[in-house]
């Protein structure tokens, strides 16, 4: 476990990046910027390590609250309480972080309470992800980095408040984030485009090669994979760990819950709007649930599937057999 505790070796595995004139295979987050490079692969992995450990943990940082026939496009109007969840994750004797939180960016984006009335976030700062953390004993030096499956407010929050830590996110998600109207703060994000300008220095951002669910390998031998689910954003990823004791698929906001997968449920009005490419999301659903068809006992874990919600009291413990 030795290595776990080691934050220098995480973080060495990553090519140092620095922030570069705008150019050919560069992401400008700004005009007239500096950029990010593109990468096909983020992350040299570590030699072979002899911790073959692998285990993912829930940390909910806050719920929301909305009516089930928004969410579903049926089920009346009984509210659903939906959880929002990161992901702390052992995987090749590293710990990385699947999203980042909401709280950070909900104090930054809207006047308090408003962002309470206007999407149902409700979470307090004990329950944010870097307390949570900290709570288990985890220092933010020990993550190798932020898998971001996707930039919204709810997912980046926090990336402000885990300082230094890399940031990996797909290519076009990098774009869209450059595409930002600076300096008008984007709702969907929580953040100004100069805001994001000052992640850029963290940021990897990977180039998934063509065709549907492509992947990209975080850890040797499938370990650790990055798949290419995109439509609820533009450059959305869902992270794949496995071990011999099973796979997790983590989809982010790629579905609302393991049952639309499963069951081929399509997202209510409600559910549509929040997607930037509604077709597009379905589609990746789709493929989704035709890979699942061959992997029954694979675990789906989205970021706010209702399941989720009772995991909120469990981190700490989860978080304390994760670290043995
Ligand atoms: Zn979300």
């Amino acid at each position: 476990m030795t290595h776990i505790h080691n934050s220098a070796r995480g973080r060495a595995a990553f090519a140092p990046l620095a922030a570069l004139a705008c150019g050919a295979l560069a992401v400008p987050l700004q005009k007239g910027c500096a950029s990010v490079p593109v990468v096909t692969r983020p992350w040299s992995p570590p030699p072979a390590s002899a911790d073959d450990r692998v285990g993912v943990c829930p940390i909910i940082s806050a719920l929301s609250t909305t009516p089930h026939l928004v969410l579903e496009g049926e089920g009346g109007l009984d509210d659903v309480v939906l959880p929002v969840a990161s992901f702390l994750v052992r995987a090749g004797g590293n710990l990385f972080l699947v999203d980042a939180g909401v709280a950070a960016a909900e104090r930054r984006a809207l006047p308090a309470g408003a962002a309470d009335l206007v999407m149902g976030f409700a979470y307090s700062p004990a329950a944010s992800v870097a307390a949570q953390l900290a709570g288990a004993g985890i220092r933010s030096a020990q993550l190798a980095a932020v898998l971001l499956t996707h930039a919204h407010l709810d997912h980046a929050g926090e990336l402000e408040d885990l300082p230094g830590v890399p940031v990996v996110l797909s290519e076009p998600e990098a774009q869209s984030l450059g595409a930002l109207p600076a300096p008008v703060r984007d709702f969907s994000t929580g953040r100004a485009a100069a805001a994001w300008q000052l992640l850029a220095a963290r940021m990897r951002v990977v180039r998934f090669p063509e065709g549907p669910l492509a992947a990209v390998d975080i850890l040797p031998g499938g370990a650790m994979s990055l798949r290419f689910t995109p439509g609820h954003t533009p450059g959305s990823m869902s992270v794949v760990v496995s071990s011999a004791g099973g796979t997790e698929v983590m989809l982010g906001d790629a579905a609302l819950s393991a049952r639309h997968v499963r069951d081929l449920v399509k997202k209510g009005p409600g559910g549509r709007v929040l997607d930037a490419d509604p077709e597009l999301a379905w589609r990746t659903v789709n493929r989704l649930h035709a890979w699942m068809d061959g992997h029954p006992d694979w675990r789906l874990r989205a970021a706010h599937d209702e399941q989720a919600v009772r995991e909120r009291f469990r981190f700490r413990a989860c978080a304390r057999d994760l670290l043995r």
